[in-house]
């Protein structure tokens, strides 16, 4: 049997703005997505990916449709519901890793556990990205791939449900890439978290359990893969 999906979305639509001026960013897409899943999305520029992250990390919320985050519909949560389904349930990644230059990598992870319930030891979550050895170093100190695996760090330091990637190899090359996605592909198994990853780069597709690719707000494509390859079997 299989477990209910950490998400179900139904019929979900964007619209930005009024009138004249709207912008139509989704147009009713549907989804479920299973606990601790690997989703990659693809898809070009505009086509509503960074919506879709946004509604489901409780940063947006949709103009229409549903939401279900295990059973509950956070399209209709408050600012107040939503604000605690952020901190307790939602790990973010971005491309930049907006690190608090000051602190060091340890002291930047810890400082999310101050807002979390029941927080992973800052030096644990560093260790599971590789980067024990580096933790009393400060941001300025590290590679960019160092410091998006601290950022990574950050993210799952709350025990997050959900691990939302948006273009986390964005800004690296090739290799540091790679060690940026081994950490998130192991932590996404070491933690169960469902991890959703919007990328421009069609061959990190590879990774994921699953694919979707979105073009015009809309799903037009959904595979599942046979076999995740390793970061590290990517040819890109
Ligand atoms: P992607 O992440 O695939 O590049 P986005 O979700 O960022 O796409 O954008 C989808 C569409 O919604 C685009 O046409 C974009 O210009 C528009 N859009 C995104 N955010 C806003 C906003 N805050 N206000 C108005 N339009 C927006």
């Amino acid at each position: 049997m299989s477990l209910a999906p950490v998400f179900s979305l139904n019929d979900l639509t964007k619209v930005y703005g009024e009138g004249a001026s709207a912008v139509t960013a989704l147009r009713g897409v549907d989804l479920e997505i299973a606990e601790g899943e690997l989703i990659v999305l693809l898809g070009p520029s505009g086509s509503g990916k960074s919506t879709l992250l946004n509604i489901l990390g409780g940063l947006d919320q949709p103009s229409s449709g549903q939401a279900l985050f295990r059973g509950a519909d956070i399209a209709h949560f408050d600012e107040r519901a939503l604000t605690q389904f952020r901190r307790r349930h939602v790990g973010f990644v971005f491309q930049f890793y907006n690190l608090i230059p000051s602190l060091t990598a340890f002291e930047n992870v810890e400082l999310v556990g101050e807002v979390a319930t029941n927080p992973l030891p800052p030096g644990e979550a560093l260790e599971m990205v590789g980067l024990a050895n580096r933790m009393h170093h400060f941001p300025a100190q590290l590679s960019g791939g160092e410091q998006q695996r601290v950022a990574i760090a950050r993210a799952i330091a709350k025990r997050p449900s959900v691990l939302l990637c948006d273009e986390p190899t964005g800004a690296l090359d090739i290799t540091t890439g790679i060690l940026v996605l081994d950490a998130l592909t192991q932590v996404n198994q070491a933690t169960g978290a469902a991890t959703l990853l919007v990328t421009h780069n069609a061959d990190i597709a590879r990774l994921a359990d699953r694919v979707i690719r979105f073009a015009d707000g809309r799903i037009r494509a959904l595979e599942r893969n046979t076999v995740r390859a390793k970061p590290s079997e990517l040819d890109w």
